[in-house]
């Protein structure tokens, strides 16, 4: 569960190859595109880098990203649905290197839609607290003596944040949590967004953590979808998804999956992060 200085290493490369696939999606999402072709983007990056979408090694999957739209918040299939102009759409993605490490990172992008400025800021709005509870989380890792403190971190931030369009709390998904990462996409720790009655898992220097906090403006049930993967919001209202791979170490933290190793996110929360050398 806790990895050498050497392993760490390795798990710079699959980070950098996640983050830049993910930068190529962004650059390419337009109204008009289906989600399918969002999938082709992400491969053809990850498969430029030289290595392979290990969303593809996951049994009964195909596609190289989940792509969750507006009701939707996470495991959506790549297809003919056609994005259009207000969609909030999120992108899952992750890459595993020939060295066999993997990454894992998510990013939400509201799409502009001029004749619906209250939906975009509505969904903006989502979009933000998200992401920024995912930095609130983030920046715990600095200190934490174990990851429940993290998950706290988060419902504490969502609790402290309402949405301003609705004035109350964003729902926190509770069946669906974040991970370990290394030789596989998904690893021990279990990582809740909420907080528990349990410490968690110890952070210390070695532990390679996902933390990706779903978040909807409305009712935190959710359903599963007829395709059988496709999670869903019980009321129909809008979903976001963040998500980073994030590495303990001995000099501190460093989010394997941000260009800046986390800097610009974790300045609000007073945290510097430190490249693993
Ligand atoms: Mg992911
Ligand atoms: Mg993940």
């Amino acid at each position: 569960m806790y990895k050498t200085p050497a392993q760490l290493r390795g798990m710079i490369e699959p980070g950098r190859i996640t983050r830049e696939a993910l930068e190529a999606v962004r650059g390419a999402i337009r109204p008009g595109m289906t989600t399918l072709e969002l999938d082709q983007v992400a491969e053809a990056s990850i498969r430029a880098q030289g290595a392979r979408p290990n969303f593809q090694l996951v049994p009964g999957y195909s596609h190289t990203i989940c792509v969750s739209v507006n009701e939707e918040v996470v495991h959506g299939i790549p297809g003919a649905r056609i994005l259009e102009p207000g969609d909030i759409v999120s992108i899952d993605c992750g890459a595993e290197t020939d060295e066999g490490w993997n990454g894992d990172s998510a990013i939400s992008i509201v799409l502009p839609d001029p004749d619906r400025p209250e939906l975009v800021a509505e969904r903006e709005e989502l979009s933000r607290i998200t992401r920024e509870s995912m930095w609130a989380g983030i920046a715990e890792l600095a200190s934490a003596r174990g990851l429940g403190e993290v998950g706290a971190r988060i419902e504490q931030f969502i609790d402290e944040n309402p949405h301003p369009g609705t004035d109350r709390s964003l729902g926190i998904l509770r069946d669906y949590v974040g991970h370990g990462i290394g030789r596989k996409m998904h690893e021990s720790p279990t990582l809740f967004h909420y907080a528990t009655p349990q410490p968690g898992a110890r952070v210390k220097p070695g532990l390679c953590v996902c933390v990706e906090p779903m978040m909807v403006i409305g009712d935190e049930h959710v359903l599963v979808a007829d395709d059988d993967w496709t999670v869903v919001t019980s009321d129909g209202s809008s979903g976001a998804h963040w998500e980073h791979s994030v590495a303990v170490h001995d000099g501190g933290i460093w989010v394997l999956t941000a260009a800046d190793g986390g800097a610009d996110g974790l300045a609000p929360f007073g945290v510097t992060p430190v490249p693993i050398d």
